[in-house]
């Protein structure tokens, strides 16, 4: 048996890593205010505040304790798509705002990733628009989905060298798994991502030096599938019930008999959840230094002179 010390150690704190993050995200708000571009968060919510409130939140208490500004804007579940997308791209039209979050879940009959396209992909701190994603299959990595890229900051954490890495996806969604996978894969590791129809998971996750899990079934991942001293990413979030009939959260990975044979392992929650905020906060910083650079730029003096003025003025 490992002894209790050699537990706490293993375990990956998602609040100290956040932590380490929110200092530098403040030093970073503080630069840009000093240069006229503090950053502005607008959260979209749409019907059913309940369901997104705790999100809200937690969102709006870190962006304070960082000198983040944040908005809320709160819609009607009637409201229609077209309607919502004209209040976005008044949002992307506004320049004191530097960055949208769609809070989900949104009313079944909305197409949330209609919204999500249709943020300005400077103004796009959750790293959802297609542009985004696009952009890491080109190995552009410094912004991304906030839950993959919080959770291979925490693979990072590890100090484990990740060129080379043998790594293990499970779950291949558009906004956690899939982007994992690209982002490992533009740090040299070599990844492998498992689904439903894979035919035999722990054959590939006993291989693993490091395995993430983003599916949504508890106890899916168990000890006995995960190689001695390997680290695992538990991203699932679970409610399930308690023999005392009431309800604690869990993550995809059984956390006792996988803590048992990991190097490191993640907890649920306390995990990735708080570097998950801890990113979007740092996305939005990048958003609002992406969009310093790009008016700087439009509004450059020669950048209004025609091609051939400029190459006169230039000769
Ligand atoms: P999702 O869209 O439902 O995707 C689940 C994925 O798991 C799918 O790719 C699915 O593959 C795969 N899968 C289903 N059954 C499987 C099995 N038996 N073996 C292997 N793969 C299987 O969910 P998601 O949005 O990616 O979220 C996954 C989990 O992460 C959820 O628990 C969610 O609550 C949690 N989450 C946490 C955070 C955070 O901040 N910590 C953020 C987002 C999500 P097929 O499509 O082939 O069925």
């Amino acid at each position: 048996m490992t002894d209790e010390r050699d537990l706490k150690h293993k375990e990956l704190d998602g609040r100290t890593i956040a932590a380490d993050l929110h200092r530098e995200t403040a030093a970073d708000v503080a630069a840009l205010g000093e240069a006229g571009w503090a950053p502005r968060l607008v959260s979209v919510v749409i019907g059913d505040v309940a369901a997104v409130e705790i999100y809200v939140r937690n969102q709006r208490r870190t962006a304070g304790k960082l000198g983040v500004a944040f908005d809320e804007r709160h819609f009607q579940a009637d409201i229609t798509e077209p309607e919502l997308i004209a209040a976005i791209q008044a949002m992307n039209a506004d320049p004191r705002v530097t960055g949208v979050i769609i809070q989900r879940p949104v009313p079944r009959r909305i197409n949330v990733k209609r919204l999500q396209s249709a943020i300005h992909p400077l103004k796009d701190v959750e790293g959802l628009h297609p542009a985004s994603i696009g952009n890491i299959v080109y190995n552009e990595i410094e912004l991304g989905p906030c839950t993959a890229m919080a959770s291979v900051h925490m693979l990072k954490t590890t100090g484990l060298e990740l060129s080379g890495l043998e790594v293990v996806v499970v779950g291949h969604s558009e906004i956690v798994g899939k982007p994992i996978a690209f982002l490992l894969m533009a740090e040299g590791a070599t990844v492998t991502v498992c689904h439903h129809m894979t035919r035999n998971l722990a054959v590939h996750s006993r291989q693993a030096d490091a395995v993430f899990v983003a599916v949504g079934r508890p106890g899916l991942v168990t000890g006995t599938m995960i190689k001695p001293g390997a680290a695992v990413i538990d991203i699932g979030i679970n409610r399930v019930e308690t023999p005392e009939g009431g309800a604690r959260t869990v993550g995809d990975c059984d956390f006792e008999s996988c803590r048992e044979v990991a190097g490191w392992i993640t907890p649920v929650p306390g995990g990735v959840g708080p570097v998950t905020v801890a990113i979007l906060m740092h996305n939005t910083v990048t958003g609002a230094k992406r969009q310093k650079a790009f008016y700087a730029s439009t509004f450059a003096a020669d950048a209004w002179t025609t091609g051939p003025e400029r190459e006169v003025g230039g000769a």
